[in-house]
């Protein structure tokens, strides 16, 4: 009788005229499921196909007549197949569990929670990082739908883009806001894949949660950085040119008037000479922080290089626009700036346009804001001089 590995029995003849019924049952019970089971009868060709297929249901996997010394040899040589395939199909099985243990493995070792939801919307399989981010147990988890993890208004677009995603099948990928375990808000990217059966039914959904609140957020710093004036921290050249060009172009739409104006401060470079760069470094801060103060978040105000700023005014009329503009220049002039034991009186020169409906540029009335500021310089300086091209027709136009 040969025997493998375990010990058991790899093959067992047993001897019998038709086996009372339950006989076999019984000791297939009693064998390992690998043992062949060979029932050897004597006149095993008459038997009955009723009484061989009996025999086979109770649990055997061969029959011989021990007369027949060419079926027994045949019997033998069919034994030693199933062996062989029985082997190999282990191997296989064995090869199989080193895979999905690596891969669950690699799943819990990843830090971004990962997802298996049947048909029905209930988790099925994730990984630890998955159960991090909810705070819950495996056993809370297994078998939950989205509404027993998360706040309802989450879980139900959840359940909205499931249902995308089943009609158009694909790779979906969406962001959104989920609370973790802590009840913090994360803003994370979904990323969601149909997983099919082979006849193309719905299996379930398989899905990875990326956080990206931190690279969100990042990114936003750089956006507003990129936006900015390091010096002052107001607006910087290009964003205003950008910006305003789109104020310009909605006002123009609504029929609203756009003013912009020019600022410069007056022989800043006598600032620079005689109490050094630093000095002047801080009076621009000073400047535009009286500008920021004054202007509020109404208008647009941007450093646009040296001791120059420019300003889209948000006004309704010429003459709201150039009353602001004095108070800006007020405002300067009014407050002086202490450095060391000196108290400097700062002045700035403006120039103030308004910007035709037809013009598609920032470059006319900046032109022409200039032409006025070069007016108001050589007029004493610490004033304000205008260049007003057309009146308007809505509220308050002069
Ligand atoms: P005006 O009244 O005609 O405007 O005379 P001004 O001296 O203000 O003008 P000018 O153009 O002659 O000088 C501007 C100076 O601003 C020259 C430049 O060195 C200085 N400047 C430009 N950028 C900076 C900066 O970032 N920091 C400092 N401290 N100075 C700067
Ligand atoms: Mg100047
Ligand atoms: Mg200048």
């Amino acid at each position: 009788m040969p025997t493998n590995e375990a010990g058991s029995a790899d093959i067992v003849f047993a001897p019998a005229a038709v086996p009372a019924r339950g006989q076999i049952t019984r000791l297939r019970g009693q064998l390992a499921p690998q043992t062949q089971l060979v029932a050897v009868i004597e006149g095993a060709d008459d038997l009955s196909p009723s009484a061989i297929e009996c025999l086979f249901g109770e649990g055997i996997d061969d029959l011989i007549d021990p007369a027949d010394a060419a079926a027994v040899l045949l019997c033998i040589a069919r034994a030693k197949a199933t062996f062989r395939r029985r082997q190999a199909l282990h191997g296989e099985i064995e090869m199989l569990e080193r895979v999905r243990t690596t891969l669950l493995a690699a799943m819990n070792n990843l830090p971004s929670p990962i997802f298996f939801k049947d048909a029905d919307g209930l988790y099925r399989a994730f990984n630890t990082a998955f159960q991090t981010f909810y705070g819950k147990s495996r056993e809370d988890i297994l078998g939950a739908s989205a509404f027993e993890l998360t706040a309802f208004s989450t879980a139900s677009t959840f359940i909205a883009a499931d249902r995308r995603l089943i009609t158009d099948g694909g790779v979906q990928i969406y962001e959104t806001d989920v609370a973790d375990a802590n009840g913090a808000e994360r803003h994370v990217a979904f990323y969601k894949s149909l997983v099919l059966r082979d006849d193309g039914s719905v299996e379930g959904i398989a899905g990875a949660m990326i956080d990206i609140t931190e690279r969100n957020e990042m990114e936003a710093q750089l956006r507003e950085a990129a936006n900015r004036d390091f010096l002052t921290g107001l607006y910087n050249r290009r964003y205003f040119m950008t910006h305003a060009e789109t104020i310009m172009r909605r006002n123009q739409a609504n029929g609203r008037p756009s003013y912009i104006a020019i600022a410069d401060i007056d022989h800043f470079k006598g600032i620079n000479d005689r109490y050094g760069h630093p000095c002047g470094d801080a009076v621009l801060r000073h400047v535009a922080d009286i500008l920021r103060a004054t202007l509020g978040e109404a208008h647009l105000v941007a450093r646009a290089g040296g001791e120059e700023f420019f300003i889209m005014l948000n006004c309704s009329s010429f003459r709201e626009a150039s009353r602001l503009v004095q108070r800006l220049r007020d405002a300067i002039a009014k407050h002086p700036y202490d450095w060391e034991d000196e108290r400097l009186w700062v002045t700035a020169s403006f120039g103030l346009t308004d910007i035709r409906s037809e013009e598609r540029s920032l470059s006319p009335p900046l032109a022409r804001a200039d032409e006025a500021l070069y007016d108001a310089k050589n007029h004493g300086r610490n004033q304000v001089q205008t260049m007003e091209t057309q009146f308007v027709s809505d509220s308050g136009g002069i």
